[in-house]
């Protein structure tokens, strides 16, 4: 298979950010990721950018104005005016207020943005945003870590050009944010795997949930037991994918590459390894549809860094070194300062084979229910959020790309293949409405 240009969104100052003291999210983590990268010398096959900030009227074409807007003026000093809104907008213990939070909002959003608009014009195969991932954040509301939904938006960003839209999330968590805004349209299918049951956050995710009216059959869920090991987790994710490759015939997918799947994460139940999780990254690369990889969830900070890093090793192609390299960040990784540790867990696998199989079957079947891929005309594409991007005023960080201005020319495509024009037609759905 031959190399994809793979585009590289950092801003240096989100790893800088607090959710509070005991907090289990940790934007630090992405300081650490992005310095393995460096010291790897990842960083010389893909093109790095300081990606643009999402703006609040960005956020609203998801989220609400007043929840934005709350967003923008809540502080940690100023709390105490909005006590009213804290549990309007479920913003507290979970979702704290802590300092520079719209800020935070803003760079994790606007990379995925970014991403989605470089990959509409061409300007990339593949695109990585390891800040963003936020998949629980609701149109009204935050939830689970979770303030803007910076995946619904930079899937609003490719439905412009792209007729239908795959999401794929291996989150030990349901994805459930980015499952309700596009419940309602067969435009985008979401796909997740998760821990289900036991009252496991968010408590959605049942494989019954499966979509309404025009989405009906576009929403797919695999509900998986504690304990799930590499083998287990991948007989069932490789036939899912690959019957929803089948039957959907996506033009751009988003993976959500959550890595408190991993075994021993400080909040999820799962016995991923490394490599095992990375399994599935290379897996949907080389499936050849043009993609943006965000982060998500992951709590034990040095096997998140671990798996970022050997993903983005596998997007770009490189084989890397169990060695870790030398980087101020060094001592996490003690004893065995290895990009690979052995998995070590008590954790039993409670999946069996017989279920395993029970659940891959269901969703075949269901996915069978939607053997029609829809297909929307897309004459008149909408104007990018920010065409000045475009323009050439923002270039990659180490070598500019000569490919932008092509960017133009790529602006009347077409959705690759069929029109559709039965009454399924999903040309006037608002998925973001939903
Ligand atoms: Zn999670």
């Amino acid at each position: 298979m031959s190399k994809k240009v793979v585009a590289y969104f950092y801003n240096p100052d989100v790893g800088n950010f607090h959710y509070g003291p005991g907090h289990p999210m940790k934007p630090h983590r992405l300081s650490v990721i992005h310095s393995l990268v460096l010291n790897y010398g990842l960083y010389k096959k893909m093109q790095i950018y300081r990606p643009y900030r999402a703006s609040a009227h960005d956020m609203c074409r998801f989220h609400s104005d007043e929840y934005i807007e709350f967003l923008q003026r809540v502080t940690p000093q100023n709390l105490q005016g909005f006590t009213k809104y804290l549990s309007h907008f479920n913003v507290g213990d979970d979702c704290p207020v802590f300092e520079g939070l719209f800020d935070f909002c803003s760079m994790y959003t606007g990379a995925s943005l970014e991403g989605a608009m470089k990959l509409n014009n061409g300007c990339c195969d593949i695109a990585i945003n390891w800040s963003g991932g936020l998949h629980h954040a609701k149109k009204f509301e935050a939830s689970g870590f979770c303030y803007v939904n910076d995946i619904v938006i930079g899937i609003l960003e490719l439905l412009k050009y792209h007729a239908r839209v795959l999401y794929i999330d291996i989150d030990v968590h349901h994805g459930d944010g980015v499952q309700e805004a596009f419940y309602l349209t067969d435009r985008v299918m979401t796909v997740s795997f998760h821990k289900y049951g036991n009252y496991f956050f968010p408590g959605t995710g049942d494989m019954y949930e499966v979509g309404a009216e025009s989405g009906r059959y576009y929403s797919v869920n695999v509900p998986l037991k504690e304990g799930i090991d590499d083998n287990s987790y991948l007989s069932v994710f490789k036939p899912v994918i690959s019957s929803v490759m089948e039957f959907y015939r996506p033009t751009a997918i988003v993976l959500q590459c959550g890595a408190d799947s991993l075994a021993n994460d400080r909040l999820g139940c799962f016995s991923l390894s490394t490599k095992g999780h990375g399994e599935c990254v290379k897996f949907v690369r080389d499936l050849g549809v043009p993609l943006l990889t965000v982060g998500g969830g992951g709590y034990t900070l040095r096997n998140v860094a671990r798996c970022w890093t050997y993903e983005t090793s596998l997007l770009v192609d490189e084989n890397i070194s169990n060695e870790l390299p030398y980087t101020e960040y060094l001592e996490y990784f003690a004893p065995d300062f290895t990009l690979h540790p052995d998995v070590v867990t008590r954790q039993e696998n409670a999946n069996s084979k017989q279920y395993l199989e029970a659940i891959t079957k269901q969703v075949y079947d269901n996915l069978k229910m939607c053997q029609h891929s829809p297909s929307v005309q897309m004459q008149d594409i909408p104007d990018d959020a920010f065409p000045s991007l475009l323009d050439g005023s923002h270039e990659p960080e180490p070598d500019p790309d000569t490919r932008l201005p092509t960017a133009e020319e790529d602006r009347r495509i077409e959705p690759d293949n069929e029109f559709y024009d039965g009454e399924k037609d999903q040309d006037k759905s608002e998925p973001g409405d939903s």
